[in-house]
């Protein structure tokens, strides 16, 4: 019977694949439009917490994760000289809540779609109009087919057209701050994560797999500032000179502006995730500041939570209410948290910084770690 429901996915990122990874474990075939021209990602890395681990376990997957990225066992805050504030250390955690690991986006993407080959999988077509027609939703693609679906999930991020197609247009909040990413050669004794507090910039290292290093880096800006290839690399160079330790290793491989990913960071404002048939996950629906590394995680939990609940005989129209219900308040920490944290990352006043660097000096590792880990865990 299931195998009968008609079910749309907008938006083949981690949420969108995800779910698919999902509802192909219940006998269900969604169809999947990508607007960009193969499933793929950004050149960059990203970091999979403990709860987002037990979601791939949850979805199949965990061991291709664990296979293809590289487990992370210390991480730690720095000043800019590279001197510790507090460090947290997974590797002890692990017995209790499972590995976090560090994966490239790419190679996270591969893992993903290898579970959700019996997805109807489109990639260059996107989602014109959307109408909910009470008993089924009526999708126009680009390509001007039109098809009739029993349930729509929204995952196409940020900027998502599912959610302005059935809510009108929601206005993003910037953070502040503006970033960079970029993968390079690990420098030789770098053995951890780290993230480096400067002058209202921030720079984070984060091992990868096969000796190599992501990054990222913020700096306090306007919003839309524009940032042309021309002169890029001079104009970042020049914004971390003060950062020293490992960073001085890291810059210097820099030659070529398309080796940074540049963008502003924003969250989504409080708002409905459905209407109707049309459900939204992921970024979507609540896209949150990067500063917990949570927003991969949110969207796996939304995927690993919502397949869980349709298990059985479980009506999409019973789960999807109930699903909102379970995860808003969930979702809803984790953005505030993570705006919270990246205000103070990016203090710029010297009497403010000294004093949070002090009182984070002071904080003990083991309440820092569990405190973090148990906050992540909490949906697993
Ligand atoms: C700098 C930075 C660092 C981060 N680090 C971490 C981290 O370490 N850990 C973590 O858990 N999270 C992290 N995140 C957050 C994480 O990247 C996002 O939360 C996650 O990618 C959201 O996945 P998503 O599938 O919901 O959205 P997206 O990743 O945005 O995917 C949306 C997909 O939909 C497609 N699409 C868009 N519009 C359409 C359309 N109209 N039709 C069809 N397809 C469409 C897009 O091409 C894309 O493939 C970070 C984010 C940033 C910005």
């Amino acid at each position: 019977m299931r195998g009968n429901e008609k079910v749309l996915i907008v938006g083949g990122g981690i949420a969108g694949l995800a779910a698919a990874t999902g509802l192909c474990r219940l006998g269900i075939r969604p169809t999947i439009v990508e607007r960009t021209r193969e499933f793929g990602a950004v050149g960059a890395g990203i970091v999979l917490s403990v709860n987002a681990m037990a979601m791939l376990r949850m979805l199949g997957l965990g061991d291709a994760a664990l296979e293809a990225g590289r487990i992370l066992e210390n991480s730690e805050l720095t000043n800019a000289k590279g001197q510790r504030l507090f460090g947290m250390n997974f590797a002890d955690l692990a017995p209790d809540f499972g590995p976090t690991i560090t994966i490239h986006r790419a190679t996270l993407h591969k893992v993903l779609l290898s579970g959700c080959q019996d997805a109807k999988l489109h990639a260059n077509l996107w989602v014109d109009h959307l109408h909910d027609l009470g008993e089924s939703v009526e999708a126009t693609f680009s390509d001007g087919r039109t098809k009739h679906f029993d349930h729509v999930i929204g995952a196409d991020g940020l900027r998502s057209q599912t959610r302005e197609q059935i809510f009108g247009r929601t206005d993003t909040l910037y953070s502040g701050y503006t970033c960079w990413r970029f993968v390079v050669e690990s420098p030789p004794g770098l053995d951890r994560m780290q993230e480096m507090w400067g002058r209202g910039r921030r720079l984070g290292l984060v091992p990868l797999a096969g000796g190599r290093l992501y990054c990222y880096a913020t700096a306090n800006a306007k919003a839309g500032v524009a940032d042309p290839d021309e002169g890029r690399i001079e104009r970042f160079k020049k914004l971390f000179r003060a950062f020293s330790g490992f960073a001085p290793a890291i810059l210097e491989q820099l030659t070529r502006p398309e080796q940074l990913i540049h963008n502003d960071l924003e969250e989504m404002p409080k708002h409905p995730w459905y209407k109707g048939r049309v459900l939204l996950i992921g970024d979507a629906a609540h896209a949150t500041t990067p500063n917990m590394g949570q927003g991969a995680a949110m969207a796996l939990e939304d995927a690993g939570i919502l397949c869980k609940m349709l298990e059985g005989d479980a009506s999409f129209e019973k789960v999807i209410p109930a699903f909102a219900v379970r995860r808003e308040s969930r979702v809803r920490f984790i953005v505030d948290q993570s705006r919270r944290f990246g205000r103070l990352g990016q203090l710029e006043n010297s009497l403010l910084r000294s004093f949070r660097n002090g009182v984070m000096r002071m904080m003990p590792q083991r309440l820092t770690s569990a405190g973090a880990v148990r906050a992540a865990a909490a949906e697993i």
